[in-house]
């Protein structure tokens, strides 16, 4: 793979840009692989990709029913951060922060990670208490955030309204490294890269069931043939359960699709990312100068990938009192992606009741922050059989155990 560079700007500038090879290949997929991953989202590229850089595995197909990128990694808000409560997340979501810092430069793809900085506002007396506890939390797990006050929020977010007659901002949680990065880029980072390690990543080809032999897994059915494989990850976010399903076990999952919306593109007005999760909704401002503008999910179960106008009513109402501006703007778009809950809204990475099958789902309302950690993870449990530390609290059965990793304080509007 030629490198892109500026000299390589300049270069394909003089050949009328006549000289830029395909950023990864399309095969038709083989026979047989060490290892499949199922789903082309972050997860699954990011699984790929650490599983041939960190421990040189490289029979690899990533297979994706549709384009890769399409499913919740195309359809995010894009926020980054890693102030959760429970110390497994601080440091895998840390992990993958840490990463996302560097990984324009490592995969040689211009991701555009911006660490803009990030508040979560207090707008009650109970997010108060629920924001320094985390700051404290934080503070001893090594993630950088502080707990600011009022005048202070003021200075960041000119637009916010402090005084509001219902939920005033009281303070925040900031995080100064927090922010976000181009999400469809981090999938097509992350998949030139595995394409270049020799990978097969097959588009348009969903897998329809799963094959098995005395207890393991010996391959997957799919719209293009049966391939077979050694080991398999499913990477399928709202779809795990149904790839559950196929491979023969359930799991603790609920699929409900998430909402967000784009207004028309504005001049600079907001440089940081605000969550306010009282009121329900977050918002940041794109390079191209939309309002990004994050909701709720849907009240009931669901796989329809679709915006509904009640959202967006109900999204922009709740936004209007702490960012008056909201109301004067006009939206653009919106959209769903179908999301997949944990009851301690908290993933899972872990081996399954079938042999060689491993799994990575849960990451809800938001996993865009975690693809490089949770790639890393699941790579590590993928070659060696086992969990790394990274890995270890999050194995699905530590809800027949009661070992929940509660996030739902800091996750309630995840993110
Ligand atoms: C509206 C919205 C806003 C969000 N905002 C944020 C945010 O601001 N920050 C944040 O951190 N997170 C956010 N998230 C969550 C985040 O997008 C997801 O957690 C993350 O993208 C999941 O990535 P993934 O790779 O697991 O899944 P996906 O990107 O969904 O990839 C899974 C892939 O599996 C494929 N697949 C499914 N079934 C099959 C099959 N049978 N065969 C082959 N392929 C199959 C799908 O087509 C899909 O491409 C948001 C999500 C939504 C929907």
């Amino acid at each position: 793979m030629k490198r892109y560079s500026v000299f390589a700007v300049a270069r394909e500038g003089l050949r009328h840009h006549l000289g830029w090879e395909r950023a990864w290949r399309s095969p038709a997929p083989q026979k047989r692989y060490d290892t499949i991953i199922v789903g082309a989202g972050g997860h699954g590229l990011a699984t790929a990709y650490y599983l041939g850089r960190n421990h040189g595995i490289r029979n690899v197909a990533i297979i994706e029913k549709g384009w890769l990128g399409g499913g919740n990694t195309g359809r995010n808000t894009t926020i980054i951060r890693s102030n959760y409560l429970q110390d497994p997340s601080a440091a895998i979501y840390e992990k993958a922060r840490s990463l996302y810092e560097t990984l324009s430069q490592e995969l040689n793809y211009n991701v555009m990670f911006s660490p803009r900085g990030l508040l979560m506002l207090a707008q009650t007396q109970h997010e108060i208490r629920g924001y320094k506890r985390t700051a404290q939390a934080n503070a001893l797990q090594g993630v950088a955030t502080e707990w600011i006050e009022p005048a202070r929020v003021k200075e960041l977010v000119p637009i916010i309204n402090i005084g509001g007659p219902r939920y005033p901002v009281l303070g925040a949680l900031y995080q100064a490294r927090g922010g976000t990065a181009r999400h469809d880029a981090v999938a097509w980072g992350y998949a030139r890269a595995c394409s270049d390690m020799g990978m097969d990543i097959i588009q348009n080809c969903e897998v329809t069931g799963v094959t098995q032999a005395n207890g393991r897994v010996t391959g997957v059915q799919t719209t293009k043939g049966d391939i077979g494989c050694d080991r398999l990850g499913l990477v399928v976010a709202g779809h795990s359960g149904v790839l559950a399903n196929m491979a023969g076990f359930r799991l603790p999952i609920e699929s409900i699709a998430l909402q967000a919306l784009v207004s028309e593109p504005i001049k600079p007005c907001l440089d940081v990312v605000v969550m306010a999760n009282t009121v329900h909704g977050y918002i940041s401002q794109s390079d191209k100068g939309e309002m990004v503008i994050g909701g709720g999910t849907d009240g009931f179960n669901n796989y329809t990938q679709r915006g509904s106008f009640h959202h967006v009513e109900e999204t922009v109402r709740a936004l209007c009192e702490t960012f008056p501006m909201v109301s004067r703007l006009r939206m653009l778009r919106q959209w769903g992606g179908i999301v997949d809950m944990t009851g301690d809204r908290s993933p899972l990475i872990s081996r399954t009741p079938l042999g060689g099958c491993f799994i990575n789902c849960g990451w809800g309302t938001g996993g865009f922050k975690a693809i490089p950690g949770s790639g890393w993870a699941m790579a590590e449990l993928m070659a060696k059989g086992e969990p790394g530390p990274l890995a270890e609290a999050f194995n699905m059965w530590r809800f027949r155990e009661g070992q929940f990793i509660d996030e739902s304080v800091a996750a309630g509007v995840a993110h």
